[in-house]
């Protein structure tokens, strides 16, 4: 039998969670963000099944390559804009549109005479104090770009907002208000909302919209449920159990002898583990399916395999499917019981893993 360990990408659901966007914010752009390989889903399979986005936002030159290469036409934002200068040639050569968020980035574009007409996307820092220009040096950078011969005279602006996540967090408002400060009496396309602030924060829609998360059927909100913004989820984490025992009341199962029975029981090894992707620090007690039915983590993943509580299946056998997160077993859960948030758990998929499409 091969490794039964397998991640199952529903594209309906995909295409069912990209009209969710559309659907809360109807007149604006969508930019799909698909960077991070799409958050671990894929980025080729994401992006021809995105065919409506009127944007991909991307991290790095090579993502974008290789979604050119992939034939896809849309426009693609760099969201780090140019690592190096030498990047600039292939930018302009793959019609990629970069975000510039620095004095070193305006550098490189003055000083490369054989660009034009570059579409840019300035960055503002207005309060995450990540990337982008602080408000004042808004006329120095908006100076630079009217003179720069390398890019339109028509930049996009943006911003990104650091606690969208948060409802009525003081510093969304604050991040708002200085945006609009900079750019109120600039006609031009203009950029803010994350997937949080799309779902909630309806003001923040303008031109475009930038959702990642959500387009993969999954809440960046605080306590927030995905079903409850009728979002399904895209990747299903699955495995099936390679073994089955019955132990007595103290022993112990796993690495360090750390969990012990507390009574005379059936567990089940499941062929999943750190080594795909399953967090090392999920807690005891963090929930996984079998066959559906709902069951819990015993001690700590191991490489290749874990360890579940089978007392509340009925009847579970070897080969019994299992669902570490997805459909059935929201990740967002997961994640909580792990420390950590579904951002990482998605991207931390390993690439042994068989990735399977459903449609
Ligand atoms: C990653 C990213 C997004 C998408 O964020 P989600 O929380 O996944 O919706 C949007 N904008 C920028 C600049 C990003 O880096």
């Amino acid at each position: 039998m091969a490794r039964p360990s397998r991640v199952v990408i529903d594209r309906n659901a995909l295409k069912h969670n990209f009209s969710r966007v559309k659907q809360l914010a109807p007149n604006s752009k969508v930019m799909a963000v698909i960077k991070a390989d799409a958050y671990g889903h894929g980025i080729e399979r994401v992006a021809k099944t995105l065919d409506e986005a009127d944007a991909f936002g991307v991290a790095m030159l090579d993502e974008a390559r290789q979604l050119r290469e992939a034939g896809i036409k849309q426009r693609i934002v760099l969201l780090e804009g140019p690592h190096r200068a030498d990047e600039l040639t292939d930018i302009q050569s793959l019609n990629l549109e970069p975000v510039i968020h620095h004095q070193s980035q305006l550098d490189m574009l003055e000083s490369n005479n054989n660009l034009n007409d570059l579409q840019v996307w300035l960055k503002f820092d207005t309060g995450m104090h990540r990337l982008g220009f602080l408000p004042e040096e808004f006329e120095s950078v908006w100076q630079r770009i009217q003179n720069c011969g390398a890019v339109n005279n028509t930049p996009r602006l943006m911003t990104h907002l650091a606690t969208a996540n948060e409802a009525e967090h003081p510093l969304t408002q604050k991040q708002l208000d200085c945006f609009e400060s900079i750019t109120q009496e600039l006609n031009l396309e203009k950029t803010i909302a994350n997937s949080a602030a799309t779902l909630t924060l309806n003001n923040t829609h303008v031109d475009w919209v930038r959702p990642g998360l959500m387009l993969y059927g999954v809440s960046p909100l605080l306590n927030a449920d995905a079903n409850e913004h009728n979002l399904k989820p895209v990747m299903t984490l699955e495995s099936a159990l390679i073994a089955v025992k019955n132990l007595k009341a103290g022993e112990s199962v796993g690495y360090g002898a750390k969990w012990s029975c507390p009574e005379d029981m059936q567990i089940g090894i499941v062929a999943a583990g750190y080594g795909d992707g399953f967090p090392r620090h999920a807690k005891t007690g963090t929930p996984i399916l079998v066959n559906e039915q709902r069951c819990e983590l015993i001690g700590r993943a191991s490489m290749d395999m874990l360890c579940v509580d089978l007392r509340k299946v009925n009847n579970a056998q070897v080969g019994d499917t299992v669902t570490l997160w997805g459909k059935g077993l929201p990740i967002e859960e997961v994640a909580a019981s792990a420390d950590t948030i579904p951002y990482e758990l998605l991207c931390g998929v390993h690439k042994r893993l068989e990735f399977v499409e459903v449609v």
